[in-house]
């Protein structure tokens, strides 16, 4: 069977255009994922290419032959800084200009007519391009394991392929071709081309909404003010099970808040609540879980723990807090905390219970005169 370049050619232009298009249309309602622009517009220079290289097989000529070496490993370039960008959210430039220094070898040989080893050159270039994209998302791999892998398996893929090109070309040891470069390797390399880049732009794009579904359940359960989980959060970790003897919840509460928020402002309560937290992080084992419930209100779930241990993390808490100097805008203030605790039972009590529990203990701590730590009598009886 004998395969029509041209159509093949075309299909490939095709299917660049759509899913440089279909990028595009995705920055312009996301913004903020630049790489997303960075990579359509690699695709808008390899899309050019395409058109370069099909009127240069018609009319070889050396205008046309720099036009298309050009384009092509500027595209590759700015490909290899969108990955680059897509995995580490920092510049493209430094890559895609790195990757554009690959014209200063290639296009001389093209700009002197010695257009076979111009093409040898563009397609080395090219394979060099796509196997640093290639390494890119294998550096990446641990976002997502298998799409990653996918992805530098079609990169490495078609790197290979234009390998094979540069090969093929060298073996025939022509530098003056005078015509576009037309062997088996050429047509092969556009069929894997075809398919990678279906395939590219479907992982990709599986890779991107992965992110973008992570990003968005991360912000639904943290608090953006503290960076701590949120009330929601700590309930889809523990509002479920029941809480078992050596699990212990315990609550906090800010003394006299209201009247910092009156006296000092609203922007200095928030730096006092983010004080609070760092403390509150600052005093925790790697597996307790610490939440902003709302307001002015924390809660601490300590798992595989004792009575004294709770009540010493929490009274360290409270001490580290009640210590600190709070500079703001209007002076510099000091706050203290109330808090109570309470714990599972061995048959396994509601995660509801035991935070009500932990919060009838907080009101007895407030009641006690405050700043200070009161464990829940449930336990005892329980
Ligand atoms: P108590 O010692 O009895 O706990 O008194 P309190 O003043 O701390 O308690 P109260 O519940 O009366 O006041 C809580 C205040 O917390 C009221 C509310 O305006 C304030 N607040 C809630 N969320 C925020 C926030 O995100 N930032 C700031 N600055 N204030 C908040
Ligand atoms: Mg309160
Ligand atoms: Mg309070």
């Amino acid at each position: 069977m004998s395969l029509d370049y041209t159509s093949l050619l075309l299909a490939v232009g095709f299917s660049a255009t759509c899913l440089g298009l279909t990028l595009f249309g995705m920055w312009l309602t996301a913004r903020s994922e630049k790489f997303l622009l960075t990579w359509a517009v690699s695709l808008l220079l390899v899309v050019a290419d395409i058109f370069a290289y099909d009127a240069y097989i018609d009319m070889p000529g050396r205008l046309l032959g720099i036009a298309t070496l050009a384009l092509l490993l500027l595209g590759f370039s700015a490909m290899l800084g969108a990955a680059y960008q897509f995995r580490t959210g920092g510049s493209p430039i430094p890559r895609a200009v790195f990757g554009s220094i690959s014209l200063a070898i290639a296009l001389p040989a093209m700009a002197l007519g010695y257009d076979g080893l111009g093409f040898m050159f563009e397609n080395l270039f090219a394979a060099l391009l796509l196997f640093a994209t290639a390494f890119e998302y294998w550096k990446g791999r641990n976002e997502a394991p298998a799409l990653t892998i996918g992805i530098t398996a079609l990169y490495s893929a078609t790197a290979a392929s234009f390998a094979l090109c540069a090969i093929v070309l060298a073996w025939d040891g022509k530098l003056i071709l005078g015509h576009a470069p037309s062997n088996w390797a050429e047509e092969l390399s556009l069929i894997i081309v075809i398919a990678s880049m279906t395939g590219i732009g479907a992982l990709s794009l599986a890779l991107n909404q992965g992110r973008l579904a992570r990003h968005h359940r991360h912000n639904a359960l943290t608090d953006p003010l503290t960076g701590l989980l949120n009330r929601r959060a700590l309930f889809d970790l523990h509002g479920n099970a029941p809480v078992g003897a050596f699990t212990a919840v315990v609550v906090f509460d800010l003394d006299g808040f209201k009247a910092i928020n009156d006296e000092f402002g609203h922007a200095a309560g928030d730096e006092v609540l983010r004080v609070f937290a760092r403390e509150l992080a600052g005093n925790l084992r790697p597996t307790d879980v610490a939440a902003r419930m709302g307001g002015e209100e924390f809660a601490l779930v300590l798992k595989r723990t004792l009575p004294e241990t709770v009540e010493a993390t929490a009274e360290a808490i409270r001490a580290a807090f009640a210590a600190c100097r709070i500079e703001t805008e209007t002076g510099s203030l000091t706050c203290t905390v109330s808090a109570g605790f309470a714990f599972g039972t061995k048959e396994g009590l509601s995660f509801d219970k035991v935070l009500s529990a932990a919060d009838n203990a907080l009101y007895a701590a407030k009641r006690g005169g405050r700043n200070r730590v009161t464990a829940s009598p449930l336990r005892r009886v329980g």
